[in-house]
């Protein structure tokens, strides 16, 4: 019985072991979870997945000393309540290995991976045993997600990897193709076998695999363990994109803007429809041209390195851009309709705690920044990374944990309500840290110290409402008004108190632009960048169930956004849909332009 990438009859006695410790706690954190499984791996020491073993679970319950199958073995595993409370599901797929532009001295090198992603890390253990194709990634997290009970028709797709920009054209339209081929067959179709045979005949050089274990034996050579410069590249070009070219796979990995365009159509109306599609790349490869190309691609929203707002610490940590260059990149993707979710480096090389927290306040007052999302990510040491030169000669060293949490607590308190702080502190795994911290949680223990000093956190993830009751006839609309260097932002919240506590349940992001935009089709017109309700995954068309999606939340911030468009003198109104999205806004009266749906005022 093999389940991609998972033999469990070879795995059986392990599976079976784990299966019962993991029953034998009656509740799990993440940091104890870590601890189990890190008890009893595979042979070559890598750990099962919760894909893994969860299926496993399924397949073995009732038998081998296990007790009859539970629910409560996999909500005991899930550990992650939260994940879908958005009202929107995500689907994380990484890009195959590929060289990156970039020569970041923090940047992990690790040569099974795309550029700063670490093989040990769990979504990259995912993507490797799907060959980083996107269709098996996407298909086998839509059923890991199914076979848990979560809903799948609305999903996020999240695409992560190096620099998104700087892999060549015609494999961005096919990965992306991909994606869409996947949520459109789901349910319907399993496409995975004929995908997977590509693969095992081709299998590349006879270096790559499917298998972890097997990867890390035959690239352990090659592996990088200091002196990163440039090596990355030139490992992946040699061991990887050469071979690849000689067997064909290249030819395979690419698709037309018509592919793309069917697959896309019928995801419209599909049963798994992706409502926001995210890419990271670098400020520097940002232009007119790349943000329309991206948002053909059919994007809403991108992620972008940041790290430093000062050009020595770019340039000490040879980031290859300026601060000039995150400036002009945030200007085009807001007055493309983007969502920007940033990222932001604390602890790099020539920056000091309080230069953090003065750099992360400038990135909310000055007019050129003020991200939507964030991630804030300290400097973390890997062995991979050029940093490890500069910490074995003393230049650099991690801050204390008395220095990071006056760095994060400071952090938290700046962001404002209309920012998202998604993430704070990387999810490495402990044993890829060579020095510094390495609680993943540090956010709590930042939290806990907030509470302490009497200071809370305004961002929206710190006031979503996560399940909890509340009295709908409560609810306020409140509408705060921010400027940026190209336009008038509007940020329309529902809000209710809970307990004293205000808690948010939907929210709209509305652009009003002040300078003319570069893509014709929005001349003359406001955009909503944004509009999310939350609530648990509720099923697209299911009835009122009492939470905040059927409430009518969308369509009552859309009416408060055209009062406020027409208010301000603007004829039309755009909308940066998603593809599984155009049939919500051709419902609320919205027509199909070329790249954006709009609505005359
Ligand atoms: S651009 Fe990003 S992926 Fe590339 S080296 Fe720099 S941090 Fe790493």
């Amino acid at each position: 019985m093999k389940k991609y990438g998972l033999n469990l009859a070879e795995h059986q006695t392990e599976l079976v072991a784990l299966i019962k410790l993991l029953l034998a706690e009656k509740s799990l954190t993440k940091d104890r979870y870590s601890q189990v499984v890190k008890k009893i791996t595979k042979p070559g020491g890598e750990m099962f997945s919760k894909d893994e073993l969860i299926f496993a679970y399924q397949k073995l319950a009732g038998t081998a000393g296990i007790p009859p199958f539970s629910p409560k073995f996999i909500d005991l595993i899930k550990m992650k309540p939260v994940r879908t409370m958005s009202g929107v599901t995500p689907v994380t797929v990484l890009t195959k290995p590929f060289p990156c532009p970039g020569q970041c001295i923090f940047c992990p090198s690790d040569i099974r991976m795309p550029k700063s992603y670490l093989s040990d890390e769990p979504g990259a253990q995912r993507a490797e045993r799907n060959w980083f194709d996107p269709y098996l990634q996407v298909y086998s997290r839509l059923q890991a997600y199914a076979s848990i009970g979560h809903h799948t028709d609305k999903i996020e797709i999240i695409i992560l990897g190096g620099t998104w920009s700087y892999y060549p054209e015609a494999y961005q339209i096919w990965f992306i193709k991909e994606c869409f081929r996947a949520l459109n067959e789901f349910g319907k179709v399993d496409g995975r076998e004929a995908v997977l045979k590509i693969y095992e005949t081709i299998k590349v050089g006879n270096l790559w695999t499917n298998d972890p274990t097997q990867n890390k034996a035959n690239l352990e050579n090659e592996q990088i363990t200091e002196g990163a410069e440039f090596k990355y590249n030139r490992i992946i070009a040699k061991s990887y994109l050469e071979p690849e070219k000689k067997l064909g796979l290249d030819q395979i990995q690419r698709a037309t803007w018509e592919e793309l365009l069917a697959q896309q159509v019928i995801n419209e109306t599909a049963l798994c429809r992706s409502v926001g599609l995210v890419i990271e790349t670098r400020p520097d490869h940002i232009s007119e041209a790349e943000v329309t190309k991206i948002r053909r691609l059919g994007c809403t929203k991108t992620q972008i390195g940041i790290q430093s707002l000062s050009d020595e610490v770019l340039t000490k940590n040879r980031r290859g851009h300026d601060v000039a260059a995150t400036r002009r990149a945030f200007s085009l993707l807001r007055l493309a309709g983007f969502k920007i979710h940033g990222h932001m480096m604390a602890n790099l090389y020539g920056s000091t705690p309080e230069s953090d927290v003065e750099d992360y306040e400038r990135l909310f007052k000055d007019l050129d920044f003020k991200p939507d999302e964030l991630k804030l990510y300290p400097c973390s040491l890997i062995g991979s990374a050029e940093l490890m030169d500069y910490y074995r000669d003393g230049r650099w060293r991690p801050y204390t944990s008395d220095e990071l949490l006056q760095v994060i607590t400071a952090s938290i308190a700046l962001t404002p309500e209309y920012c998202r702080l998604t993430r704070i502190i990387r999810d490495i795994p402990s044993t890829d840290i060579v020095e510094g911290n390495k609680l993943t949680n540090f956010r709590q223990v930042a939290e806990r110290q907030m509470v302490k000093d009497g200071r809370s956190s305004r961002d929206i993830r710190a006031r979503e409402i996560k399940g909890e009751a509340f009295d709908p006839s409560k609810i306020e609309l409140k509408i705060s008004t921010y400027e940026t260097s190209v336009t008038t932002e509007k940020f329309l919240q529902y809000v209710v108190l809970v307990e004293g506590q205000e808690k948010l349940l939907g929210f709209l992001r509305l652009s009003l632009p002040k300078v003319k935009p570069f893509i014709a089709e929005l001349e003359g017109s406001a955009m909503i960048r944004e509009i999310h309700v939350y609530g648990n995954t509720v099923l697209i068309g299911e009835g009122s169930t009492g939470q905040a999606q059927h409430l009518g939340l969308g369509t009552k911030l859309i009416d408060e956004a055209k009062k406020i468009v027409k208010e301000a003198g603007f004829a039309k109104l755009n909308v940066i849909s998603a593809i599984g999205t155009k049939e919500y806004y051709r419902k609320k009266g919205f027509s199909d332009g070329e790249l954006y749906q709009y609505l005359m005022i």
